[in-house]
């Protein structure tokens, strides 16, 4: 609908020139109308209700206050220099502290007039003090505020320095609502506004910027909730729908030659019943004719990458080529080593390519995948690259899915005029409602099951005051022929301090751990790709028993002797990446161990991590902790993948919503797939704006 209410440029709103226009652009990222009126306030002041100084509490979170400024200072040194003014109603004092724009707001502050404060109180040193808070002279005549729940919208230092404060903009929203053009035209079908008794939706944008009571309020945010997970659930399924229905898979009947051999001449195990489970509902789909999109799901040694090959091995079958794609050079390189020697003898001609492959293999490696003599290729994402060119793509595998984002699995399908059925595995397990959203077009399969003989890994927190107590362990571990692995932090922005921690570690262990009866090996992320290896080498060889590396050893290395993982600062890390390195350990049959140590001071999240890891090791468990401790928008891959941004929901809150969402999603697309019914034109009619609009959310199939 170009030139609709919605779709008008923001320069056309009264009040808002080319200039104003281009710096909302580029603060707020809104263009347009709608995206404007998309702009939810994230709380709303109940001005109603003034609290008084004397009746704060110790934990209160945000208050409402007003008084009179009593007196104002700036302290400090310069560089670092605060104002700390005082706020006095007749109840008590306040101090409210700026770090920054401290000037600023210096010279805007008048002592002696009635200020309304908002924001959020701590005590420090025995005072009360809120800092940075939200401070305005009351104006009761204020044509933009409500005078019962007023919205606050997210503003920054730079955007209120132009009058685009909360205030700011909700003038201009409101600006946008009285205009005569105003209209909003309802993207829900009738029998889904009626039995969710949702209010419609122009009615939804008028109360979520201007609620009249609480209740409105509530209605209001209900119904852009729905509407926002449901749409997202709808494209999902409608895009699977099309795959599914529409485009037609390979089929891979047969099982033969390769398969059988591996099967009963070079397994040397049985496969655990998750495997088998898994193994069978890949075959139907398979067999069905219809294109794979398969997530697997399970922890790191779990068996997901002999899953991957026997499916690789089918597909060889069928005549088909083969690939699996990893994230770093060094996992496509433990894959490569590891499948090739899986797979000796069986006369498969595998390669791996990834980007320091030289040119001249380079173009072996093309040859060989254009006249398909060459069967299986391994590599990173080297792979999707436009001149990699298969003959006979039939399968495809992706590791560690997180750390691609969803343009790059989509890329993989172009590689065959019958895209390949794709398999995608990932170690991070991930809580149902996120993988609801991520994947939620992808069928789901979960090995939820550790193959025979594992033992769980014994996780211990120790302060590092208890650093001689865990080495005298340690002692007792590589006597009895185990071997350690320490592993340090490294955080991008704080490089190369992490680094001098890593030397500086490094050599401490040397100290406590002396030649000749022990060695010592490090890896990190500034060693040349030889070195590393060189080193990484020596470990595997038994030739040293005690890696010291940074994190570069998370996804990786598998190295069934080593029994022990002692993570230096693990306060420092998120709990994925805590539960992923102590996956390194407990891959043989000893019982292993993983040990946290951490400094005195930690904030309460970190505690929590740590808690979490000590009681548990069941990804699942800490995936959902990791989600609250962190809300999606922090999670590993989610942000790249955009379609997290989510404006109103929030998909730990909300849970009850996205399934209400999904399932009625699912039903509508179950009865009218292709929304052809007059009832569904609305929904159809919104897909393609969305379409238009979020171009990336199309990829995420
Ligand atoms: P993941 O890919 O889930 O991390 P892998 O497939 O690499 O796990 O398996 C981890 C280790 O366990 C490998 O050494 C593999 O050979 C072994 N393994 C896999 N399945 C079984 C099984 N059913 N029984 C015994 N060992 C197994
Ligand atoms: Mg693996």
């Amino acid at each position: 609908m170009p030139g609709s209410f919605l779709e008008t440029p923001i320069e056309f709103l009264k009040g808002v020139g080319p200039p104003r226009a281009d710096f909302i652009k580029k603060e707020l990222n809104i263009y347009t109308f709608g995206e404007l009126l998309s702009l939810f306030p994230f709380r709303y002041i109940d001005r109603s209700r003034i609290f008084l100084i004397a009746e704060i509490q110790e934990d209160v979170a945000y208050v409402q206050l007003k008084g009179k400024i009593s007196h104002m200072q700036s302290v400090g040194t310069p560089g670092n220099k605060r104002l700390i003014a005082t706020l006095a109603d007749k109840t008590g004092e306040i101090d409210m502290v700026w770090f920054q724009g401290a000037k600023w707001i210096a010279d805007k502050i008048t002592p002696g007039i009635d200020y309304i404060v908002f924001g959020k109180p701590t005590w420090f040193n025995g005072r009360l003090n809120i800092a940075h808070p939200e401070l305005e002279t009351p104006d009761e005549n204020n044509p933009a505020v409500n005078d019962f729940f007023r919205p606050i919208y997210p503003s920054t230092e730079k955007l209120k320095a132009k009058g685009l404060n909360s205030r700011g903009i909700s003038k201009l929203i409101k600006t946008l609502i009285q205009s005569d053009r105003f209209f909003i035209s309802e993207n829900l079908s009738e029998p889904i506004l009626h039995n969710l008794k949702l209010i419609n939706r122009q009615e939804a944008f008028l109360h979520i910027h201007f609620p009249s009571s609480q209740e409105h309020l509530k209605k209001a945010q209900i119904r852009l909730k729905f509407e926002e997970l449901f749409f997202i659930q709808l494209r999902l399924l409608k895009h699977k729908y099309s795959r599914t229905q529409k485009q037609s898979g390979n089929k891979f009947p047969r099982v033969g030659e390769y398969l059988n051999q591996f099967y009963y001449h070079y397994l040397s195990f049985e496969l655990t019943t998750a495997q088998k489970k898994v193994i069978k509902e890949i075959r139907v789909d398979l067999g069905s004719g219809k294109q794979m999109n398969r997530l697997l799901q399970g922890d790191v040694g779990s068996g997901k990458t002999l899953v991957a090959l026997m499916t690789m091995l089918i597909a060889l079958d069928n005549n088909f080529q083969a690939c699996l794609m990893a994230p770093t050079e060094i996992l496509a390189n433990q894959h490569f080593q590891n499948i090739s020697r899986m797979i000796e003898g069986l006369e498969i001609k595998i390669d791996i390519l990834t980007g320091s492959t030289k040119a001249a293999r380079r173009k072996q490696i093309a040859q060989g995948l254009e006249n398909g003599s060459l069967q299986i290729l391994i590599g990173t994402h080297a792979l999707i690259e436009q001149n990699v060119q298969f003959k006979n793509l039939g399968f495809v595998v992706i590791d560690e899915q997180h750390r691609f984002g969803v343009a790059q699995r989509a890329r993989m399908w172009e590689k065959n005029v019958i895209p390949p059925h794709v398999l995608v595995m990932t170690a991070t397990p991930i809580p149902r409602t996120l993988s609801m959203t991520l994947y939620g077009d992808l069928d789901t399969s979960v090995i939820d099951e550790m193959p025979p003989g594992r033992k769980p890994v014994i996780t211990k927190h120790a302060f590092e005051s208890k650093q001689l107590q865990v080495f005298d362990f340690i002692r007792k571990q590589i006597k009895e022929g185990r071997q350690v692995y320490f592993v340090y932090p490294l955080i991008k922005e704080s490089e190369t301090l992490d680094l001098k921690n890593l030397t500086e570690g490094y050599e401490m262990i040397r100290l406590a751990f002396p030649a000749p009866q022990y060695s010592v090996s490090m890896v990190h992320g500034k060693m040349k790709q030889k070195e590393k290896d060189a080193e990484m080498e020596r470990f595997l060889k038994k030739e040293t028993q005690i890696l010291v590396a940074t994190t570069v050893i998370e996804v990786g290395v598998d190295i069934p002797n080593a029994s022990v993982m002692v993570i230096e600062n693990a306060e420092r890390f998120g709990l994925s990446q805590l539960h992923q390195l102590r996956g390194r350990v407990g891959r043989g049959s000893d019982q292993s161990y993983c040990i946290l140590m951490t400094g005195f001071k930690m904030t309460s999240d970190a505690k929590k991590r740590i808690e979490t890891m000590v009681s548990t090791t069941d990804g699942f468990l800490i995936a959902e902790t990791d989600l609250q401790l962190r809300g999606p928008g922090d999670l590993e891959g989610t942000q790249q993948s955009g379609i997290l941004n989510l404006k109103i929901a929030d998909i730990i809150k909300d849970e009850k919503t996205l399934k209400l969402a999904r399932n009625m999603a699912a039903d509508i697309i179950h009865d009218d797939p292709e929304l052809v019914r007059k009832e569904n034109s609305p929904l159809l009619r919104y897909l393609k704006i969305l379409d238009r609009y979020k171009e990336n959310w199309g990829l995420i199939s």
